[in-house]
């Protein structure tokens, strides 16, 4: 600023004294001149600003890059529902890591059936069950569902077929209502209500403040793990799902709410297609299948009863639940 201010001095005094022109010129050209810096330094401060959100900018650059990043492509045949089976023929799969988290997995879930996944934590069970609504693809081996490849289908229609009641069930920061009918629109009182009953909701809803209009997550009400699952089960209810993959809780609930959970389940499993990850294995002795995991493979799979008498995994993990012998590193 004071080279500046000399300069403009210097350049009115020769100009006055040497170049003989008129005051009023000088004053004219110096505002112009002065108006002209005031332009290059905003120009000098967008190109600092720029310059500072350079690092913001590659990171986004970074992350709408497509190349070489894993996407899922989209099928273009509409899920028409699930007929006979859904067949898992030598799947293999990592996560990005590499190592390999399912190996060589051959099963068949068929259509109306309870399969049941079995095995201590970090088997694979909730792995295997989200390459059904297509979370991630097989690495190897296909996924056919009534011999189709499971590839082949349009994603938004096939995991509207789909329900998942899981462990973690997200409460959206709004009604109860609308966290029922989560993802529908249009759906009427009574059948929102419908659901709430038949997933033995409606008792707790109804004691609540605003009942159905209660407000739930960060500011409103916090609900128990127990009531939780409840919510979720009524969501799944109303979607009305073909495929229900039940993602049991391991928390400790009281017997009360296990109770009213388990009914639920089996209200909700009726006439679907149900693959269960089952932690108390009471919950899936009348399951049609049960497969057996351990890290990553199948070590076993048939009827509980079969399984029962061929004294493997499952007659171990059964021992340890009804008659209380300890097996280490079983979450079971
Ligand atoms: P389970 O349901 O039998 O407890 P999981 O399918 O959750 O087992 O996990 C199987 C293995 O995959 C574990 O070693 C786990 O750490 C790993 N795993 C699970 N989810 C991811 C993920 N999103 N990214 C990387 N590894 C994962």
């Amino acid at each position: 600023m004071a080279i500046g201010t000399t300069v403009i001095i210097i350049i009115i005094i020769l100009g006055f004294r040497f170049f003989k022109i008129p005051v009023e010129r000088l004053l004219i050209f110096v505002y112009v001149l002065q108006n002209l810096v005031k332009m290059f330094q905003s120009v000098n401060f967008s190109a600092t600003q720029i310059n500072y959100f350079q690092g913001s900018l590659n990171s986004i650059k970074e992350l709408l890059r497509v190349e070489d990043k894993p996407y899922l492509q989209n099928g273009n045949v509409l899920f028409p529902g699930l007929k006979h089976s859904i067949r898992f023929v030598s799947v293999n799969f990592s996560y990005n890591s590499g190592s390999c988290i399912l190996s060589n997995i051959n099963l068949t879930i068929n259509q109306g059936k309870m399969t049941a996944l079995v095995g201590t934590s970090g088997a694979g069970k909730s792995t295997l069950a989200s390459l059904i609504p297509r979370f991630y693809d097989p690495l190897e081996g296909q996924i056919l569902v009534d011999d189709v490849d499971l590839r082949k289908f349009e994603i938004t229609s096939l995991r509207r077929k789909i329900a998942i009641v899981s462990q973690d069930t997200f409460i959206f920061n709004t009604s109860v209502r609308n966290n029922i009918a989560y993802g529908l629109e249009n759906v009427e009182e009574s059948t929102i209500y419908r659901a709430a009953q038949q997933s033995n909701a409606l008792e707790f809803i109804l004691d609540l403040p605003e009942s159905f209009d209660t407000q739930l997550g960060d500011r409103g009400v916090k609900l128990s793990g127990g009531q939780r699952q409840r919510v979720a089960i009524a969501r799944a209810l109303l979607r009305d799902p073909e495929i229900l993959i039940l993602d049991e809780a391991t928390s400790a609930l009281d017997s009360v709410s296990e109770r009213l959970i388990q009914e639920s389940l089996e209200k909700l499993s009726v006439n679907r297609t149900v693959i269960a990850i089952a932690h108390r294995l009471s919950t899936i002795i009348r399951a049609d299948k049960v497969i057996v995991l351990e890290k990553g493979c199948i070590i076993e799979q048939g009827s509980y009863q079969e399984l029962l008498e061929q004294k493997g995994k499952l007659w171990q993990y059964h021992q340890v639940q009804f008659n209380g012998s300890a097996i280490p590193n079983s979450d079971l």
